[in-house]
């Protein structure tokens, strides 16, 4: 029955207009944005209290809380018994019965720097009328993220469980919480008549993974987070779902109590440890805000070990006689605060750094991370960047780390907290030379201008690269390379995936295999006898190219259309191409040959000396090379009229696309250029044709009309 609400949304902001400061703001605005903040806010905890599906992340809310705080303290006549700064939580959901709770059950009031934790100590002194230097001892408890709980005991037995719902009224939630094998369901002798003991359930990382896994598997709402996960797991209406989810639970408070065991908070928590109940062991009793400061940190640096999530450190006051003098301000009790970290930073600890290589061939580090909660979301990946990123910050496998998550945006790796790095020590981080993937070499290229390498490595088998694979066979099925119909851009992925096609040459080989396969291409869905005789003639058709196109097919970086007309032209032939580029080796004469090649600059020929000195892509190019044939490029028409011109195409076509207008006029010897100039001999112009027209115009330019240019080329 779990209502879980779909958190896919929950890493995306809503776009709220920009606000104004609540100061600058009339009477009239501040009531409307009031009442929408209120809406908002109501909505968000419904969904995360009843439904334990949070509809924005924690920061969110948080800044929505705030501001709508800001706009009670600057117009005070917008407080009412209505508003949200007193309420705590969401109603108790209608599926449960209802539990009065004789004590409330409140929330806490949060701070985030050091110094408003000074501030809290320095307010409870002048409550109390102390001296500035007389001792406020506290205690410094982590403060668990998962959903509160009142366990009443009544003669040392369990007799009712209840959910906080809203502070005043809970879930019965008693036959789920008999569930948890660490909460005792009779307490060791020596436990008041009435005890109402307050903790809190949690979920740890491990189990909260392995439930969405399951989750996942059976085809259910996977959980945001463990708090999520744990309040879905207990607010079960049939309690064997929750024993068969793994909860835990620490002791921290009490409500109704007939007579306490101590007079400290550091008493109590003894006395339940002494009852059977759990007790987190990182609380500890401070006597100045300096320790609770230092706990706080040392907590903090350890949050990635404790294996579940904490959001901050919850002091309170230790003497329980001063804390019933403090007692309570509208939703929070004076004498306790939270100390949260900060929303969107975690720390946590580096458990591989992984190599991700891009469609491009781009080789991105990743870090796999210890899970941890930035923010109401699970982060287990962080983004590493490139290799410089992880050299410069000294990322190693096994590093504890600060993560930060804002907005949208991948995770990523703040700083080491090197004083976590074990005293043995830890490797240093190696970038690999070699892709993951394929085994080809992986390179960082030269920049031209600045002389400097690359930031990225990029693997050179782009032939063979499976990670590369589907955009490379993607371009050389394309219309100007080997164009082949009937082989898009979906059935080049289709036989991809089902592993028909791998490489380029699989492609020639295609209509021999399913020839011998038992399922035929013709036989799958999508596919009807025409379309694959259609496609098989298609692929027949293209067996034989230009030379020129095929070297753009191979999809070398930095090898567009013209350089690869320009290679095709200076080798005439591809074995002197693939000979020549195979051992340009830096600072070889083979090398300078194909730098001087007009128009080709060092960065393609050192693409060109990678790709084919890389043995994957050779045996590929073997094995492409027994399936085609390569024709020498068309000669340069020079008795065209057209040779040696520079032309402009402008307006829309009809008969030709651009691409092909283009790789016309180069046919006939033409020059094509994107703008009119002085130095234009002709303009090609289509119906829609307006500035370049009338520049040609006003320069005297010759224009003619798509169909002359054809009869002026000799094709019409
Ligand atoms: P809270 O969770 O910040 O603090 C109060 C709670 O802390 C107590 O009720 C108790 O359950 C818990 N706690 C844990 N360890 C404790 C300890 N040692 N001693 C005492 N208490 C301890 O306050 P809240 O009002 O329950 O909830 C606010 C939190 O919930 C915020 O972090 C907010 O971002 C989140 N929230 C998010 C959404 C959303 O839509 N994303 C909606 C509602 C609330």
């Amino acid at each position: 029955m779990t209502a879980l609400g779909p958190h896919c949304d929950m890493t995306k902001k809503s776009a709220s207009p920009p606000s104004l400061p609540v100061e600058e703001l009339s009477l009239t605005q501040a009531r409307a944005e009031h009442a929408r903040l209120g809406e908002d806010i109501a909505r968000y905890d419904r969904a995360y209290y009843q439904e334990d599906a949070p509809l924005v992340p924690d920061a969110e809310y948080d800044e929505a809380r705030r501001r709508y705080q800001a706009l009670e303290k600057t117009f005070p006549e917008l407080v009412s018994d209505e508003s949200l700064t007193k309420k705590v939580g969401a109603k108790p959901s209608e599926k449960f019965a209802k539990v009065k709770h004789a004590v409330p059950m409140l929330s806490l009031g949060n701070v985030f720097s050091d110094e408003e934790v000074g501030d809290f100590v320095a307010r409870v002194r002048r409550f109390l009328g102390l001296s500035e230097t007389s001792p406020v001892m506290c205690t410094a408890e982590p403060k668990i993220d998962g959903l509160s709980c009142s366990l009443r005991y009544e003669k040392g037995r369990l007799v009712q469980a209840a959910t906080r719902g809203d502070g005043y009224e809970g879930e019965d939630v008693t036959a789920n919480i008999r569930t948890l094998g660490e909460v005792p369901t009779i307490l060791q002798d020596g436990a008041p008549e009435v005890l109402e003991v307050r903790g809190e359930v949690y979920m740890t990382h491990a189990d909260f993974a392995a439930l969405n896994v399951r989750q996942k598997a059976a085809g259910k709402q996977t959980f945001a987070n463990p708090r999520n996960a744990a309040a879905g797991s207990l607010r079960q209406l049939d309690a064997r779902i929750t024993a068969a989810r793994p909860l835990h639970f620490f002791a921290y408070g009490w409500g109704e109590v007939n007579a306490l065991p101590a007079k400290t908070q550091w008493g109590v928590l003894k006395a339940f440890e002494a009852y059977g109940l759990k007790v987190n062991s990182r609380a500890k009793l401070c006597s100045s805000v300096e320790e609770m400061l230092a706990h706080y940190r040392a907590i903090e640096a350890d949050r990635a070990t404790l294996g579940y999530d904490i959001d901050g450190v919850v002091y309170k006051v230790d003497d329980i006689a001063l804390q019933e003098r403090l007692g309570f301000v509208s939703r929070a009790p004076r004498w306790a605060v939270a100390h949260k970290f900060p929303a969107e930073r975690a720390t946590t600890i580096v458990r591989d750094i992984e190599i991700n290589v891009g469609r491009t061939g781009a080789l991105t580090p990743i870090a796999r991370l210890e899970p941890v909660t930035v923010g109401g979301v699970v982060v287990s990946n962080a983004t590493l960047h490139n290799e410089d990123y992880i050299e410069d910050k000294d990322i190693r496998v096994g590093d504890t780390v600060v993560v930060q998550r804002a907005g949208d945006v991948i995770p990523q790796i703040v700083e080491v907290v090197v004083e976590k790095r074990p005293k043995k020590g830890l490797e240093r981080y190696i970038f690999p030379e070699v892709c993951p993937r394929c085994g080809s070499a992986a390179l960082r290229e030269i920049d031209e201008k600045t002389g400097e390498a690359d930031v990225v490595r990029r693997c050179t088998g782009s032939l063979v690269c499976p990670a590369q694979a589907v955009e490379r066979l993607k371009h050389f099925a394309s219309r100007n390379a080997f164009d082949i119909e009937g082989l898009g851009d979906k059935q080049i992925e289709y036989f991809f995936n089902e592993g028909l096609i791998k490489t380029p040459s699989d492609i020639f080989t295609l209509e021999e295999r399913d020839q011998k396969s038992l399922t035929k291409i013709k036989n799958r869905e999508g596919f009807g006898e025409t379309s694959v005789r259609n496609l098989f003639a298609a692929i027949e058709d293209r067996r034989t190219i230009p030379l020129n196109r095929f070297i753009y097919a191979l999809g070398v970086r930095h090898v567009g259309e013209t350089n690869a007309r320009r290679l095709a032209r200076h080798f005439g032939d591809f074995d002197s191409l693939r000979e020549a580029a195979r051992g340009a080796e830096p600072g070889t004469e083979a090398r300078a040959h194909i730098d001087c090649i007009d128009g080709i600059g060092p960065a393609v020929a050192e693409a060109l000396h990678d790709f084919f000195a890389e043995p994957h892509n050779e045996k590929e190019l073997d094995a492409l090379l027994r399936q085609v044939t390569l024709e020498p490029m068309p000669e340069i028409a020079s008795s065209s009229p057209a040779a040696g011109k520079t032309v402009v195409f402008t307006g829309s076509l009809e008969r030709l696309t651009r691409d092909e207008a283009k790789a016309q006029a180069e046919r006939f010897g033409a020059k094509v250029a994107a703008s009119v100039s002085k130095k234009t001999d002709l303009v090609v112009a289509g119906p829609g044709a307006g500035s370049k027209l009338a520049k040609a115009q006003e320069l005297g330019i010759e224009v003619i009309t798509e169909d002359e240019w054809f009869k002026r080329t000799g094709q019409a």
